[in-house]
């Protein structure tokens, strides 16, 4: 077998230029065989469907690159949920713009690692422009705002809490005050940092109350970390931030934004007075994978002062001797707990200059228009009960008169047939199902397809008015 081809070098172009051949082909096919938001046959199908296909993963003589490729790219895309197929809308799983997942072939070809300038130059310059640039976009008021660049709101908010702990270092150990409708990840960082177990606040109405946030922290003999969402995984429902800010100011609590979904609202002039109040937070978490198309991973922590991240800074000598920082060489450990870390602030800056900052908004108010839209269609849908009006982008509802049971066996039979991938949530005590709508070129039609499979059809006893499958 030949030598395998090097995809960077002044050769690299030319040897990924056939094989990226092949991988369109292979998207391609793949999709058209799959033909639908997610493969048929549920688990047990797409198993037996890749195990004929790929057969030995380990095999002792190679099939060759072009056959592995289109073999295995094939297979993922076949067996593939996904998002950019219109009836795709369970999760925070955003279609990424073919523009950034370009972006990110270039970032693995040059292979920059973003834990010591010698391993990046360009690309470490990059990120500390962008990221100050979008942090100042959530702390605009602010001399010295800066982020970091992480691998999604589960790392943005361990490290949140962890900046927390480091601030309180020598005191009483910070407690963590959150409401049950924030992110599993707030309760596992608090685990993983040895912190006490985050006091939860019940949230019956989808969002912290602050009446009773404040009467916690009353009680509350320590130091407080309060958590925030702007944008719950369940039903994208926004805190009222600037109240929340007010009990925290009061009772000199700190208070972290995990705004991994609403963040990008502030791009859109129309949505981002949906976050005020974030300017008050200590620190705030993006994810640009999730309303912000790009493909994982693409999470940012924002700070509203650099100095914040300093308990972060670390030395190794091999990455960043002292005397090479104090020759000026750029210090990038401190900018992750992560070693070897990808560029992935390639594919957003690109994005970005592509779009700017009014084509960011243009898809977010998009994806905003089309929950409105499909809200207002359930509401009036005669066979379907929607559970409130939408914040983002997200959308829960139920069929009529449905058990909780009913609505769990309809989402996986829904998916097992390959034909819609929806979520669920629990909110006010029942199970809903739930559509999470990222993809800004959905149509009214393909909206009208989602209720027509959620509803069933009609009954023919029942009334006669109400949506047909189109
Ligand atoms: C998705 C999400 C997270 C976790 O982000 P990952 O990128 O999946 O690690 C945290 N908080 C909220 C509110 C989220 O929606």
């Amino acid at each position: 077998m030949p030598m395998p081809g090097l995809a960077g070098g002044r050769h690299g172009a030319e040897e990924l230029r056939p094989l990226v051949e092949t991988v369109y082909t292979a998207l391609a096919d793949g999709a058209r065989d799959r033909g639908g938001a997610m493969p048929a046959g549920g688990p047990e199908g797409v198993a037996a469907r890749l195990a004929q296909a790929v057969g030995d993963v380990l095999p002792r003589g190679g099939t060759g690159e072009r056959e592995a490729l289109y073999t295995l790219t094939h297979a993922l895309a076949e067996g593939s949920a996904d998002p950019a197929e219109p009836l795709c809308a369970a999760h925070l799983h955003c279609p990424p713009l073919a523009l950034a997942a370009a972006a990110d072939l270039a970032a693995s070809a040059l292979n920059p690692s973003m834990d010591s300038w010698d391993q990046a130059p360009a690309a470490s310059e990059l990120e500390a422009r962008l990221t100050t640039a979008l942090a100042a976009l959530v702390f605009p008021d602010l001399p010295a705002p800066d982020a970091l660049v992480t691998t999604g709101g589960t790392e943005s908010n361990q490290l949140a809490l962890l900046l927390a702990r480091e601030r309180a270092a020598g005191g009483p150990r910070v407690q963590t005050v959150c409401g049950a409708n924030a992110h599993h990840s707030v309760l596992r960082a608090a685990w993983l940092l040895g912190l006490p177990s985050p006091v939860v606040l019940d949230t019956p109405a989808g969002v912290l109350d602050p009446a009773v946030l404040d009467a916690a922290l009353d009680e509350l003999p320590s130091r407080a970390l309060i958590v925030a969402t702007a944008g719950t995984t369940d039903a994208g429902a926004i805190d009222p931030l600037p109240e929340v800010a007010k009990v925290a100011a009061r009772h000199r609590a700190e208070l972290h934004v995990d705004a991994a979904y609403g963040g990008p609202l502030l791009f859109s002039r129309r949505e981002a007075a949906k976050l005020d109040g974030l300017q008050s937070a200590v620190s705030v978490t993006l994810d640009l994978h999730k309303l912000g198309w790009q493909p994982v991973a693409a999470g940012l922590l924002a700070v509203p002062d650099g100095t914040a991240l300093r308990p972060l800074d670390h030395r190794a000598d091999y990455l960043n001797a002292q005397d090479d920082t104090d020759a000026g060489m750029p210090d990038l450990l401190g900018r992750s707990l992560r070693t070897t870390r990808r560029p992935d602030i390639l594919k957003i800056a690109v994005t970005l200059r592509a779009l700017g900052r009014d084509g960011m908004a243009a898809l977010v108010d998009a994806v905003c228009d089309l929950a409105a839209v499909l809200a207002a269609k359930v509401d009036q849908h005669p066979r379907l009960t929607l559970y409130g009006p939408p914040a983002i982008s997200t959308v829960l509802f139920r069929p009529a008169g449905a058990t909780d049971e009913d609505v769990a066996e309809l989402r996986r039979r829904l998916m097992y047939e390959g034909r819609a991938v929806l979520g669920r949530a629990r909110a006010g005590g029942r199970l809903w199902l739930k559509a999470t709508l990222l993809n800004p070129r959905l149509r009214p039609e393909d909206l009208d397809a989602l209720l027509a499979l959620a509803a069933g059809p009609p009954h023919t006893t029942g009334t006669t008015e109400g949506s047909t499958a189109s």
